[in-house]
């Protein structure tokens, strides 16, 4: 689904509503994560909607490396050939070499995500690991997009701005399910990083919000996290 011009939406219910983007800036396709399923079935669907071939992919960023946004990356890299990119706190995570840092085992709300909370600390569900060819950094620029380190529901948690279109792609740091909330509380690590950070998400002056999990917001992105950090002063 192409939420706004060149910005491209999938989706799946498996790792809970879990969303990933395509972006068109007409000179090649950067893809930000990669959905839970192993054979990449959406992604690819949405590249032969839109007329495109797997290489036409010239980057794939990770927001972070919670095992939902992980499912398709080692295909998908495969078949493209792109090179990855993460935070390096996240590399040896993708490379299958730690496991997931555990977060709360107590339900928090929305309390629809305690049973993936239990998931994720049992870690049982693994994805197919996969190198990281590249180590990003705030202000990095990739494709269209700018790197903004946006630490707190993970140590090397992203975020991504592309000025041109006021697009923000938030990851975990915000979502809109199983409501519009600034993350998920029994998942974030660090509550004093993921505050800093959605501060600066928050002075971007976004219009389109796509986050990790449920649908994005074709409009009024900044304004509505500002209103979420106003109510909860
Ligand atoms: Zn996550
Ligand atoms: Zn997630």
């Amino acid at each position: 689904m192409e939420v706004a011009p060149g910005i491209h939406s999938m989706w799946q219910k498996n790792g809970a509503y879990v969303h990933a983007f395509l972006l068109d800036d007409g000179q090649g396709l950067t893809l930000v994560d990669t959905l839970y399923d192993t054979d990449a079935h959406r992604v690819l669907d949405e590249l032969e909607a839109m007329g495109k071939k797997p290489e036409d992919i010239k980057h794939i960023i990770m927001t972070h490396c919670h095992r939902s946004h992980m499912g398709g990356l080692a295909r998908l890299q495969q078949m493209s050939g792109a090179p990855v990119y993460a935070h390096e706190w996240e590399s040896d995570l993708i490379a299958g070499e730690r496991a997931a840092q555990p977060v709360s085992w107590l339900p928090h709300p929305p309390y629809r995500t305690w049973p993936l909370q239990i998931v994720l600390n049992l870690n049982v569900s693994h994805h197919p690991p996969v190198t990281v060819d590249n180590y990003v950094h705030d202000g990095d620029r990739i494709g269209p997009l700018t790197v903004v380190f946006a630490p707190g529901h993970s140590p090397g948690h992203l975020a991504f701005w592309w000025p041109e279109r006021r697009l923000l792609i938030a990851g975990d740091a915000v979502c809109t399910w199983p409501s519009f909330r600034l993350g998920w509380r029994g998942f974030t690590l660090n509550r004093k990083q993921h505050e800093r950070s959605l501060h600066r998400l928050a002075e971007l002056d976004s219009e389109v919000l796509c986050v990790g999990h449920g649908e994005p917001l074709a409009t009024g992105g900044a304004a509505r996290i500002r209103a979420a950090l106003d109510a909860q002063k």
